[in-house]
C-alpha cells in the first residue's frame, strides 16, 4: 500500500423552508435549510466522500443509503466517525483536509472557525489541519440563485504503522 494517498468529493443539497441549517455539524442561524434524507450537511457529505474515495472504499451513498429509515434527518457527523473507523480499519490516517463551500448565502465567513474546530474533534486532527474556505458562485446557476448550497472537499491521508 501506497505511503499517500489523496481524495476528493462533491455534494450539493436544495435549500427549503422548514429544515434546520446545518454545515460541518454547526447548526447556522437562516430562514432555510437543506433538504435531504438525513440532516442535509453537503459539506459533511463532501468530506465523507474525500475520505472514503481516497482509500477506495466506495461512496456515501453506498454506506449509508437514503432508502434505509435508520439513516432519515440523521445528524451527518455520525456519518463522518463511521468513516474516519472505515479509513483507520485500512490503516490509513488523515493528514490534512481542504474544504470549499459554494453559497450564495447565508454568509458563512462567521461560521468557518466553529465548522474547523467541529471537523476537528470529529476528524481527531489538530485545527490547523483542516481548512474551510467559502465562495459564492457570483450569480451563476442555481446556486448563484441561491437555491442550493454545494460544497467540494480534498484531503490528504497516510499509511500508518
Ligand atoms: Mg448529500
Amino acid at each position: 500500500m501506497t505511503e499517500l494517498r489523496v481524495g476528493s468529493g462533491f455534494d450539493a443539497h436544495k435549500l427549503a423552508p422548514g429544515r434546520r441549517l446545518v454545515l460541518g455539524g454547526v447548526e447556522i442561524p437562516f430562514d432555510l435549510g437543506l433538504e435531504g434524507h438525513s440532516d442535509g450537511d453537503c459539506l459533511l457529505h463532501a468530506v465523507c466522500d474525500a475520505m472514503l474515495g481516497a482509500v477506495a472504499a466506495g461512496d456515501l451513498g453506498g454506506h449509508f443509503p437514503s432508502s434505509d429509515p435508520r439513516w432519515k434527518n440523521a445528524a451527518s457527523i455520525v456519518f463522518l466517525e463511521e468513516v474516519v473507523r472505515v479509513v483507520r480499519r485500512k490503516g490509513y490516517a488523515l493528514e490534512n483536509l481542504d474544504v470549499t463551500l459554494i453559497a450564495e448565502r447565508p454568509v458563512i465567513a462567521p461560521h468557518v472557525q466553529p465548522i474547523r474546530e467541529a471537523l476537528s474533534r470529529a476528524l481527531g486532527v489538530p485545527v490547523d489541519c483542516i481548512s474551510v474556505k467559502a465562495k459564492t458562485a457570483d450569480g451563476l446557476g442555481a446556486i448563484g440563485a441561491g437555491q442550493g448550497i454545494a460544497a467540494q472537499a480534498a484531503v490528504l491521508l497516510r499509511r500508518k504503522g
